[in-house]
């Protein structure tokens, strides 16, 4: 267990950290609009990682919470409202933005919630009109 991988990951001011480990399930970009409005950018790109694979090394006590949803759990630092991750405990998934993962290579293998885009990217990726099937989605694709 040793040699695998670590990743930093923190705060926009560096108050929390904390480290993934292992591999994310799932790397990808999101264009709902619950991602857009919760991350303030035209596109979301994010990884899913199991919840056993990210721990919180520092700033603990400066991590809020808000849930819109029950199964959406989104946290960031109350210092500088930085976004750290959000749980979704019924998949049993942690979404960490890649951006606040500087080091880890982000290589998306689709894009989901595609038919609310407002930032077409053609980058040759495949383009989910929702969800995966596996994610209760339709799994239908959509042209770029
Ligand atoms: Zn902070
Ligand atoms: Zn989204």
């Amino acid at each position: 267990m040793n040699n695998q991988q670590q990743y930093q990951g923190g705060c926009f001011c560096g108050e929390v950290q904390f480290k993934v480990t292992s591999e994310p399930v799932l790397m990808a970009y999101c264009h709902c609009e619950s991602c857009r409005h919760w991350s303030a950018g035209p596109v979301s790109a994010f990884t899913l990682w199991k919840p056993d694979t990210v721990e919180v090394t520092k700033g603990k006590d400066n991590i809020v919470s808000y849930n819109k949803s029950v199964d959406s759990t989104r946290k960031w630092c109350k210092s500088c409202g930085g976004h750290l991750f959000t749980e979704h405990p019924s998949m049993a998934l942690t979404d960490i933005p890649a951006a606040v993962i500087p080091s880890f290579p982000f290589e998306p293998s689709l894009h989901v919630n595609y038919q609310e885009t407002v930032l077409p990217i053609k980058d040759g990726l495949p383009k989910m009109k929702d969800l995966p099937k596996e994610a209760g989605g339709s799994g239908d694709l959509l042209a770029e």
